[in-house]
């Protein structure tokens, strides 16, 4: 099962194996390809069947620098939120208990997706992840403290101890941007990037 409802899961903490950047294809909702586009260029996404995706290199993101994301903000949603999906329903009706998520008011139903490594890694419990997850999906926050961020090994332990006494803390360190194959001629670049803007101006 690739979804696990959140109560089948105790802690989470990306430990920075890097394979969701490789395995998965990041579809990118239409605001956020253009958003890539003006600030890293035309390069950085692939056009499918008129959907958006993140531009995949020898097998992994263009953005990712090692094991580690390079875009840390500016990365799109589904990359903020991975590994964890929240519905406003249950996607199976025996997960109605499992899922059930009750925050600020609101009921989700929250699952942990089974391949992400951190899944009962550290001792940070899920809840508390989850809790930034949905703040971050409904742009409460910005800041990724718990979910997947900038961390480094030694910063997750860090992290860990003081979130345990303090359930949240704020670290950030700047990573380089990214650095783009110039595999187009710099005209061809410039087409492509205009060419593409246009088509997105036309899409929002
Ligand atoms: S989110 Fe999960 S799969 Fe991705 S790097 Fe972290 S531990 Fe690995
Ligand atoms: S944008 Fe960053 S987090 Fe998202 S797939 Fe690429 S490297 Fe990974």
């Amino acid at each position: 099962m690739p979804l696990l409802p959140w109560r089948l899961v105790k802690t989470w903490s990306c430990i920075l194996c890097g394979e969701c950047c490789r395995k998965f294809e990041v579809r990118l909702l239409p605001h956020e390809a253009k958003r890539l586009i003006e600030k890293y260029g035309p390069e950085v996404v692939v056009v499918r069947k008129g959907k958006y995706y993140l531009k995949k290199v020898n097998g992994a993101c263009i953005f990712q620098d090692k094991r580690i994301c390079s875009i840390q903000g500016d990365k799109p949603m589904a990359c903020r939120l991975w590994p964890f999906y929240v519905e406003k329903k249950p996607m199976r009706l025996e997960d109605r208990y499992l899922a059930r998520f009750d925050f600020m008011g609101e009921t989700y139903y929250v699952y942990v997706h089974s391949m992400c490594r951190g899944i009962n890694k550290g001792i940070t419990p899920v809840e508390v992840v989850i809790m930034e997850v949905i703040s971050l999906m409904k742009r409460k926050t910005s800041m990724q403290i718990l979910s997947t961020s900038m961390l480094t090994d030694d910063s997750i332990k860090r992290i860990e101890m003081l979130s345990k006494a303090l359930k949240s803390v704020i670290i950030g360190r700047k990573l380089p941007l990214p650095q783009v194959p110039l595999y187009v001629s710099l005209k061809n670049r410039e087409l492509a990037q205009r060419t593409l803007l246009e088509r997105l101006e036309a899409e929002l």
